[in-house]
């Protein structure tokens, strides 16, 4: 474990210029970090260079260079097999990986890197590349707490760097769950779009209606989440086989319409699953049963 602790100019290095990796190294040099940067492609340095970057030479030169590396590359496969190399000498390192992936892989790779000397963060970048250096660039961290909190001071030029807990999977599962409230709300908002389309409203009118549906929607979340940490799911507000009724409503609309009507039928499918169980009674939230349950049909 680490007894260094970061200040605000701390060197850091940056593996991987893609797009991501070069918002990275940017940010860093206009938080006066001094940074290292390397690339397969070195010519995708020369920007930072000119901005004030060193360009490591080799991979074993650019994880010597200072006393964190930041990884930022397509995929693990990648990462396992640039930092694989003879010449990358992992031994002492401190590696904070920001390659998406999922928890299987970030937790095989932090034991990879640490039977290999590293010490390892995994990481998930929840922005865009222009946004890297504002607050807004939300980036989560998941390993040893002190090797965060080390290089906390860092790390905060690239954004609000967020910790989750020592499991290193945690970053990644977070990210992947994101994606998944992501699709369902720009999902929900297709189908009604498609609705309202068959009925001549374009989609830049339903729009603001929709914003404003899913804001409120999302009010409700600690609420229900309460109840699924209880395992108690009292009709405060509707039960199951009202919301039931209504997406029959959904199903029928859409047929009518001439629209896709596969989500609906899910959703619906779902929630009859729960009604077949004896929690027709119950709030929406106790399909988390539903969701928790793997299916293969
Ligand atoms: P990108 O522009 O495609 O860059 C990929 C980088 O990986 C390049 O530096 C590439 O090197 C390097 N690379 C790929 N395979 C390699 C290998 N075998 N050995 C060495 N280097 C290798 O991708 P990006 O947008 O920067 O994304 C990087 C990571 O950030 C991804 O995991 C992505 O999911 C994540 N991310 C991106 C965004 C975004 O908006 N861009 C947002 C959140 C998260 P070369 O230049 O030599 O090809």
């Amino acid at each position: 474990m680490s007894n260094h602790t970061d200040t605000a100019v701390s060197s850091v290095t940056v593996v991987g210029l893609g797009l991501m990796g070069q918002a990275l190294a940017g940010a860093f040099l206009k938080a006066g970090h001094p940074t290292t940067v390397w690339n397969r492609t070195a010519a995708k340095a020369d920007a930072l260079v000119a901005e004030g970057a060193r360009l490591a030479p080799t991979i074993g030169d650019a994880l010597r260079a200072g006393s964190l590396t930041i990884v930022c590359l397509t995929d693990y496969r990648a990462v396992r097999e640039l930092l694989g190399a003879s010449e990358a000498d992992l031994a002492g390192t401190t590696l904070i990986n920001l390659t998406s992936g999922d928890s299987t892989q970030a937790r095989e790779t932090a034991r990879w890197a640490e039977e290999r000397g590293a010490r390892y963060l995994d990481g998930a970048i929840m922005a865009i590349p222009s946004s890297i250096g504002t607050a807004g660039a939300v980036i989560l961290h998941s390993g040893p707490e002190a090797e965060f909190e080390a290089h906390r001071p860092t790390l905060d030029a690239l954004g609000t760097a967020t910790y989750l807990g020592a499991d290193h999977g945690l970053a990644s599962l977070y990210d992947v769950a994101g994606l998944a409230m992501m699709w369902s709300v720009l999902n929900a908002w297709l189908q009604g779009t498609a609705m309202l389309r068959a009925a001549g409203v374009d989609a830049a009118t339903y729009a603001p209606f929709a914003q404003m549906i899913a804001a409120e929607v999302a009010t409700w979340l600690p609420g229900y989440a309460e109840q699924i940490d209880k395992g108690s799911f009292p009709a405060e507000v509707s039960a199951l086989e009202t919301d039931a009724r209504a997406m029959a409503h959904l199903i029928e609309e859409s047929e009518a319409l001439g629209v896709n009507a596969e989500l609906p039928r899910l959703i619906r499918s779902m929630a009859d699953r729960a009604i077949a169980a004896g929690h027709g009674g119950e709030q929406y939230p106790v399909l988390i049963e539903e969701f928790g349950t793997p299916r293969t049909d």
